[in-house]
């Protein structure tokens, strides 16, 4: 029987586990989700209440687990993590998890901001590059968090490539820039490098971009990258046109419904993505990348 994949996110608003669970269940994965947050609303919001899970609380789940011989995972997916003492708790989380199944899949969203920005503290940038990246096996950052990753700019695709070769080098075998931003083109460039040592098969889809912001997506497309490539676990280039093909719907569906409801999407500043009204899209996705 397949074990589940576990998942130590934030959660609330469509962002962290609540974009990225019920489209991995929707694939047939049993999830075992760790909110690593309980809040009112995302952040995006003007304000928001609720509760942080701290470092140590994590392990007191995580010991609760192992005391039932329950932490036997085969996937383990991280997002956005704001502290490094919780972040160094995740790692002590990796190697547990090891320990007990040497062939767990660590699929780490390297969330460390966009568009130029930050917005994890910045002491957090050294831990992901000296710790997390070797440990990781698949790793998904987008351009800016790719930058931070490898110490250089990313200009071309020419540059996306070289940065998934570095990233290889310093551990996961799958890397997937989740977004570049090159001219009027989005890009997703993705990389697998089958076995250490040798060159890493490489693809790129071209993204047609939609005007408008949407919160969410980062997450939803790693558990979709999740998800699709356990399915296909040689071919990360299919794994990635069905995730994207899934996300570009639920982006579509997500606008029309907007507009369905009278509001204007052009009016809001970031849109929430409409995953339970794109069920159909998750599961079963129209391949048109
Ligand atoms: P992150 O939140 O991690 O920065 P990205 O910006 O890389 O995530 O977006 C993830 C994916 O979401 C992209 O690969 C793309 O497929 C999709 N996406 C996000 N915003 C748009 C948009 N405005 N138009 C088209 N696709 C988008
Ligand atoms: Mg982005
Ligand atoms: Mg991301």
């Amino acid at each position: 029987m397949k074990q589940p994949p576990i998942l130590v996110d934030g959660a609330s608003g469509y962002v962290g586990n609540k974009s990225a669970v019920f489209p991995l269940q929707l694939l047939g994965y049993d999830v075992d989700p760790i909110n690593s947050v309980q809040f009112s609303n995302h952040t995006g919001y003007p304000t928001f209440k609720g509760q942080v899970l701290d470092g140590q609380q994590l392990l007191d789940i995580i010991n609760g687990l192992e005391a039932n011989n329950l932490l036997c995972y085969t996937h383990l997916l991280t997002g956005y993590i704001r502290s490094k003492s919780f972040l160094n708790k995740v790692l002590q989380v990796v190697e547990k998890l090891r320990s007990i199944n040497p062939g767990l899949i660590y699929v780490c969203d390297p969330v460390l901001g966009d568009e130029g920005k930050l917005y994890v503290p910045p002491e957090l940038v050294s831990v992901y590059c000296q710790k997390v990246v070797p440990v990781a096996s698949m790793l998904t950052p987008n351009q800016f968090e790719a930058e931070k990753l490898t110490g250089s700019r990313i200009n071309s695709e020419k540059d996306g490539l070289k940065a998934c070769n570095f990233l290889h080098d310093a551990g996961p075998s799958k890397v997937v820039i989740t977004s570049l931003h090159l001219d009027d083109k989005l890009l997703l460039i993705g990389s697998h490098q089958k076995s250490k040592g040798l060159s890493p098969e490489q693809f790129k889809i071209v993204i047609p971009k939609i005007p408008l912001n949407f919160t969410g997506t980062g997450d939803l497309l790693t558990a979709l990258l999740l998800g699709w490539s356990n399915k296909f676990p040689d071919d990360l280039d299919k794994a990635s046109e069905l995730a994207v093909s899934s996300l570009q719907a639920v982006l579509h569906r997500t606008v029309s419904d907007y507009r369905n409801a009278g509001f204007n999407p052009e009016s809001t500043n970031s849109l929430e993505i409409r995953l339970i009204q794109s069920q159909e899209d998750i599961r079963n996705p129209h391949v048109n990348f």
